[in-house]
């Protein structure tokens, strides 16, 4: 083995445990597919692509589609392979050695990750125990360490919170450098920093096609920024990174915003149903405005891991936050279909049930 750079030796990558289980509702996807008129279509185009020549380097159909869709520019749009390349590509033109990235914990592990991997000094501001975060510490973060890259995540992800405009707003006040606001979940949400985007503020808004489009699998997310930042980004990316398939798919899918919106609909009032339904079982929720709720596991006879695990046993998969700093006890479920969304409840209701009969026998003298 050769050694690999100092700075990743204490890196631990990115997991989320695979389980085989009939109702997995982990990592925040689209419970449904894309309208079968969008895989006809994208499978017609498919078939006429020419194999044997790279694909267009500037994805300019594709940029076109989703800057009609938010009414900016092409030229303020950069598409990458997921919204995770597109952070990575932030990162590596705006962080790197000698620089200093912020996030707010609890928030999405990413961020400060692809930060480490550029070689940049992530510093971590603190939410407060309500995961809400408090201007004074905003202003903290920002006067000691100057970051030249500043992140939020609207609504956060591990815990749904939606950012007031109010915090993007004194950021931007207040930052020296980039501002990134991370908006993979913003169509559940009611409020989004697109509009605050224009060419005089350091401000970008990365968005993804994993989530309300149905599209996890083929990879693709973007950002809207200003054009002389979005042309930076053009240098730093790899030539032909965003493959004819995906761009097709993309374009596509923009198509279909009417099926699009009738999803994250149907999602938002599953999600508010999961969220009243917790409210009767010994865990405290955390307002969502995402496609996913987090809640915590009170006191009680088991714990937040143990919970995970007995809705692994009936064969439910959920995100087991309970070990990550600042979310004892926490865990988080994505809204799946409602039969998913059903089967959920069910077996965790029946977990805390098991356990509250186990704790009544074991009082019991024989
Ligand atoms: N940002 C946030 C906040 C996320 O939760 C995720 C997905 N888990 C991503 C970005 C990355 O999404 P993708 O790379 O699939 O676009």
């Amino acid at each position: 083995m050769i050694p690999v750079r100092d700075d990743l030796r204490a890196l631990e990558g990115y997991h989320s445990a695979q389980v085989d289980v009939r109702v997995r509702l982990n990592t925040n996807e689209s419970p449904e597919p894309p309208p079968a008129a969008f895989r006809d279509a994208v499978a017609a185009e498919v078939s006429r692509i020419e194999w044997n020549r790279y694909p267009d380097r500037t994805a300019t159909a594709l940029r076109a589609a989703i800057a009609d869709l938010h009414g900016v520019d092409p030229a303020q749009v950069f598409a990458a392979n997921g919204s995770n390349e597109v952070l990575q590509t932030v990162l590596l033109a705006y962080a790197g050695p000698g620089r200093v990235v912020a996030t707010f914990e609890p928030t999405y592990q990413m961020h400060a990750q692809i930060a480490r991997v550029t070689g940049a000094t992530v510093v971590e501001g603190e939410r407060a125990p309500d995961f809400t975060l408090d201007p004074e510490e905003v202003a903290r973060v920002v006067g000691t360490h100057r970051p030249h890259v500043v992140f939020l995540t609207s609504p956060n992800n591990p815990t749904g919170l939606v950012e007031p405009a109010g915090r993007v707003e004194q950021l931007l006040a207040i930052a020296p450098g980039l501002v990134v606001v991370d908006e993979a979940y913003a169509q559940f949400a009611d409020w989004s920093a697109l509009d605050l985007v224009d060419e005089d503020r350091p401000l970008v808004v990365t968005r993804t096609f994993s989530k309300t489009w149905s599209m996890a699998g083929a990879r693709l997310g973007y950002l809207i920024g200003p054009t002389w930042l979005v042309a930076e980004l053009d240098k730093v990316v790899l030539p032909y990174h965003l493959d004819t398939v995906t761009q097709i798919a993309g374009r596509l899918a923009l198509r279909y915003t009417d099926d699009m919106n009738e999803r994250v609909t149907k999602l938002v009032a599953e999600r508010e149903r999961i969220a009243r339904a917790l409210e009767d079982l010994p865990v405290d929720v955390v307002p969502s405005g995402a496609n996913f709720v987090l809640f915590r596991v009170r006191p009680g006879p088991l714990d937040g891991r143990e919970v995970w695990q007995g809705l692994v046993d009936r064969s439910v998969l959920i995100r087991d936050c309970s070990s990550w700093p600042r979310l004892e006890n926490c865990l988080r479920v994505t809204i799946g279909t409602e039969q998913e969304n059903s089967e959920f409840l069910e077996a965790l209701t029946a977990v805390f049930a098991a356990a509250a009969s186990d704790a009544r026998t074991d009082g019991v003298t024989v």
